[in-house]
Order: C-alpha cells, then sequence, then structure tokens
C-alpha cells in the first residue's frame, strides 16, 4: 500500500506516471500502475503515529476549534474592556499564558541517566495561563477550565456556537468525547490519535460540502483513504468505533482502502479482495474478490470460512 498505491495515486493526482521503485518493479508490471484515480481529489493515508510531539498540540488544536474558542474569548466585554485580543487566549504566544512554563501546563525534568519527565507547574498550577487570563469568564469559566472539559463537556457547554460545537459533536460520535481539550496530543493512544484524525477528516468534509453546496450543489470530488491494519491495538469496542468512522466517511462519498486481517472489519466492506493464499513469502496472489458473501462461498480462501462464521453471527475464535 504505502510503496504502490500510495505512491501510484498520489502521481496520478499530480499528472505525473508512477514509476515503480526498482525493487517494486520486480512484482508490478510497467504501464500505468492506476486507473481512475481522476474521482479523487486527494489520497491520504491515515495510521497511528502520534500527532504532534509537544503538549503544544491537543485534541482541540488538532481539530481546529481553539482558534474558534480564543475568538470568542476575545469577543467577550471584559476582554474589550481590558483589549485583550484572541491571541491572549493562546497558550503558545507570549502575553496570555503561563510564562513560568511557556503555556506548556508542565515542566520538563531534565536528569541525567533518566528519561526526561513532566511535573506539574507550580506557577498555574497546569492551567497554561496567567490569572489575568483566567479572569475573563464566558459561562462562569475560564479559558483553563474550557481546557480542562472533556470534548463531551464542552460539546454542550458550546452548543450554541456551532463553529465549535459541531466539530466536538462529531469528536463525540467517534468515541472521543472522553478526551480533555487540553490533553497533550503525545498521551494520546495510537487507536486515539487514528480516531482524531479520521474525526478530523469528517470535520472537514462538513466544511468543504457546505462550501459546495453554495457553488450550486456542485457534488464534491472525494478522497481516498489508506489504512493499513489500522487495529492493531484495539480493543474490540474501539474497533466498532473505528468502524462506525469509516462508515461515515464512506457515506459522505469517500473511498475507503483497508488492509486488514480484522474479520469484524472484513465483513464489513463493500468489495473483498483477497490475497493469499498464506502469508509472506507464500502469498501475493489474489484468492478471491467480491461482497464478503461472495468470497465467504470461495472455495480457495482461507478467510472463507472464518467470514461466513461472522457473517452468520456465531462466534468464531480464529486469533488475528
Ligand atoms: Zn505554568
Amino acid at each position: 500500500m504505502r510503496s504502490v498505491l500510495l505512491p501510484a495515486v498520489k502521481s496520478a493526482l499530480g499528472g505525473t506516471r508512477f514509476r515503480a521503485s526498482r525493487d517494486m518493479q520486480k512484482h508490478v508490471p510497467p504501464g500505468p500502475a492506476v486507473f481512475g484515480a481522476e474521482a479523487f481529489e486527494t489520497v491520504y493515508e491515515v495510521d497511528q503515529s502520534p500527532i504532534g510531539k509537544t503538549s503544544r498540540s491537543t485534541p482541540a488544536t488538532y481539530i481546529k476549534v481553539f482558534d474558534e474558542i480564543r475568538k470568542l474569548y476575545g469577543q467577550l466585554p471584559v476582554s474589550r474592556v481590558r483589549g485583550y485580543s484572541p491571541s491572549r487566549f493562546s497558550f503558545n504566544a507570549e502575553g496570555g499564558r503561563c510564562e513560568a512554563c511557556n503555556g506548556q501546563g508542565a515542566i520538563k525534568l531534565e536528569m541525567s541517566f533518566l528519561p526526561s519527565s513532566y511535573v506539574p507547574c507550580e506557577d498555574c498550577g497546569g492551567r497554561r495561563y496567567n490569572p489575568q487570563t483566567l479572569e475573563v469568564l464566558y459561562n462562569e469559566k475560564s479559558i483553563g477550565d474550557v481546557m480542562e472539559m472533556t470534548v463531551e463537556q464542552a460539546a454542550t457547554f458550546f452548543a450554541t456556537n456551532q463553529k465549535i460545537a459541531r466539530p466536538l459533536s462529531l469528536l463525540v460520535d467517534t468515541g472521543l468525547g472522553y478526551l480533555k481539550l487540553g490533553q497533550p496530543s503525545p498521551t494520546l493512544s495510537g487507536g486515539e490519535a487514528q480516531r482524531l484524525k479520521l474525526a478530523t477528516e469528517l470535520t472537514r468534509g462538513i466544511g468543504r460540502a457546505q462550501n459546495e453546496r453554495i457553488r450550486k450543489m456542485r457534488k464534491p470530488k472525494s478522497t481516498l483513504y489508506l489504512l493499513e491494519e489500522p487495529t492493531i491495538g484495539l480493543h474490540m469496542a474501539d474497533v466498532e468505533l473505528l468502524l462506525k468512522v469509516l462508515h461515515r466517511l464512506v457515506d459522505e462519498g469517500n473511498t475507503v482502502i483497508v488492509i486488514e486481517h480484522n474479520l469484524s472489519i472484513i465483513a464489513e466492506a463493500d468489495y473483498i479482495v483477497d490475497i493469499g493464499p498464506e502469508a509472506g513469502a507464500d502469498g501475493g496472489e489474489i484468492v478471491a474478490t467480491g461482497t464478503p458473501e461472495e468470497v465467504a462461498q470461495s472455495r480457495t480462501s482461507r478467510t472463507a470460512p472464518f467470514l461466513r462464521d461472522v457473517l452468520r453471527g456465531t462466534p468464531h475464535s480464529l486469533s488475528s
């Protein structure tokens, strides 16, 4: 996927011809590698890699609702009187943040021979802002209080402001309602980071669809999403949440290609390409293709018997 499909679609979209690397040419026949890529606007690989490397990145900054929240605080009467602009409410800029921790809420301890660790900032008590900034209240809450809210709490708190509430509600729908707005992104698990990326794509979809509607209902071009074994390390409940997001992306007119062994995911696909017959060097051949129901009837596919069980709704015991 990473060495063929992703670069091939990318180059097709960029108007250039994909050339497989010398190593891949052994496996990929020469010539045009992909057909139909023009149906897509972009291609995007969604993985479990972390979002942001510092505590300056949080779920709120990643899905961009933080910009709207800062704007809201900057427009409050107290802010106008005091001359506080939206940037005053940024923990990444001087002015409103706590200068003892540079708005990080924590101080990095560098210890020789030991991995560095963080302790809460004593000046702001981990709240990232200076006292003057925290005096500005919206519905009795300061920006520091807001950063302590979970996504779900904030979606209710800002219910009257759709620009803030809508993206947050999407995160709630994708099972991320328990994350705190100010939680440092590096502390998210791989599965959480992956879902946050997918949910962010959904929020972009909303904006794009609205823009397109203004442009006389022209059908927006879709995105091709590539996911390689997205269920690795996920609990069953997380797999179901992931499926929900993937279905939503497809419902909005996008295409999702997933490489996966997890039968719950395979059974939910519109179309399966079963590659085998064995793993690794003994695989690489297309064994069966079609809808889950069709592949389940295949006599050659090793997946078929397990897929039949899943489709029938009987519990199976395939260790993945
Ligand atoms: Zn501080």
